[in-house]
């Protein structure tokens, strides 16, 4: 106890470092989804799978078609801090890819049982990781599958704040379709429980929104294509007579990327301001392209936040396109009622 003994300071172990970083970037089934999604198109994959029981918290499986790890660094993969992706801090400035932080499997195997089996476009047969590092052959075509079982079977307090499975399956399906808006040269196939339940073969940006969210969401909306050297903004914003019944959520991206925030809300909702009223959202599917020294996207684990350098800029840059686009749509549209 602290009244007659000095307190010990020690040295936490990895695995332990792993558990406490895991509550940052595994809150709960989608999250892990979204990692190993992230990571299979970082592997440059053109399909991909997804096999999902019991909302994800008894198995999520990634199968991808992407450049597979080698054997000799299938090890480093589960490594906490090990990244193929980011050598230099500069580097950090003109992230490319998805991931960099190198810490997601590492924290996804501490709190569930996760296994990896990859195969190089060049290696004679595929290996697979356990978690206890172990490596055995095995056989699967070029590519990598993640399979990841029972999430918090071990940390049974960070179970306590699991939904249920249908709750927590349409987090995962969420995740999904965020990840497959953004790229829609790479086919999607979703099993749930056993069952096959999405397919979206790769397609154009128009074609992957419609089987994404639906042909209703596409005709009420108008199209957004605006940009100047430094900014620009294409996708598709609701007008504002367009009365959807559902999936009227915002889906808005920079660089390629699903973020949530409060400038790019803040300008989409002026930028209706006077057309929509009460609480309605306006919906849409923005892709808001920007030097990619100009954002940090370096903010938070989870990385659905992103800090502008200059948020003025971007701000304006949004309010005005939308404004140009929504004036357009006021003069020539008639208006539409949907459900
Ligand atoms: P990060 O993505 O931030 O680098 P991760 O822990 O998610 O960290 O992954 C660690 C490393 O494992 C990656 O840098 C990558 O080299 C490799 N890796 C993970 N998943 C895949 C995959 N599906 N295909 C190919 N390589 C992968
Ligand atoms: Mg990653």
């Amino acid at each position: 106890s602290f009244n007659n003994q000095q307190p010990v300071i020690r040295a936490l172990p990895d695995h332990l470092i792993s558990q406490i970083a895991a509550g940052e970037v595994v809150e709960r089934p989608s999250s892990v989804l979204k990692e190993l999604l992230e990571n299979a198109i970082d592997a440059g994959s053109t399909r991909i799978r997804i096999d999902l029981e019991e909302g994800g918290m008894r198995l999520i499986r990634i199968t991808d078609n992407g450049c597979g790890i080698d054997q000799s660094q299938l090890g480093l993969a589960l490594t906490r801090h090990a990244t193929s992706k980011i050598t230099t801090l500069d580097d950090l400035e003109r992230v490319a890819t998805m991931g960099f932080r190198g810490e997601a499997l590492a924290a996804i195997a501490s709190v569930s049982r996760l296994s990896l089996v990859s195969c190089t476009r060049t290696a004679e047969h595929a290996w697979r990781i356990s978690a206890d590092g172990e490596l055995t052959p095995d056989a699967l075509p070029a590519g990598t599958v993640v399979e990841m079982r029972d999430l918090y079977f071990n940390t049974p307090a960070r179970r306590k704040f699991l939904k249920s499975p249908p709750t927590e399956h349409a987090h995962c399906l969420e995740a999904i379709r965020r990840q497959a808006l953004a790229h829609p040269e790479i086919s999607f196939t979703i099993s749930r429980d056993g069952k096959e339940s999405h397919h979206w073969p790769a397609d154009d940006a128009e074609g992957r929104l419609r089987q994404v969210l639906s042909d209703a969401f596409l005709k009420a909306c108008r199209t957004v294509d605006l940009g100047n050297d430094l900014l620009q903004l294409r996708g598709w914003a609701m007008i504002p007579t367009a009365i959807l019944s559902d999936r009227e959520a915002q889906h808005t991206f920079v660089n390629g990327r699903y973020v949530r925030d409060k400038v790019i809300q803040h300008a989409i909702r002026e930028a209706y301001r006077d057309q929509l009223h009460g609480s309605r959202q306006p919906g849409c599917c923005l892709f808001l392209t920007i030097d990619p020294a100009l954002v940090d996207v370096n903010v938070h684990p989870a990385k659905t936040e992103v800090r502008f350098r200059d948020s003025r800029a971007v701000h304006q840059f949004i309010y005005h396109a939308l404004k140009q686009v929504l004036a357009a749509s006021t003069e020539s549209a008639p208006p539409i009622t949907l459900d």
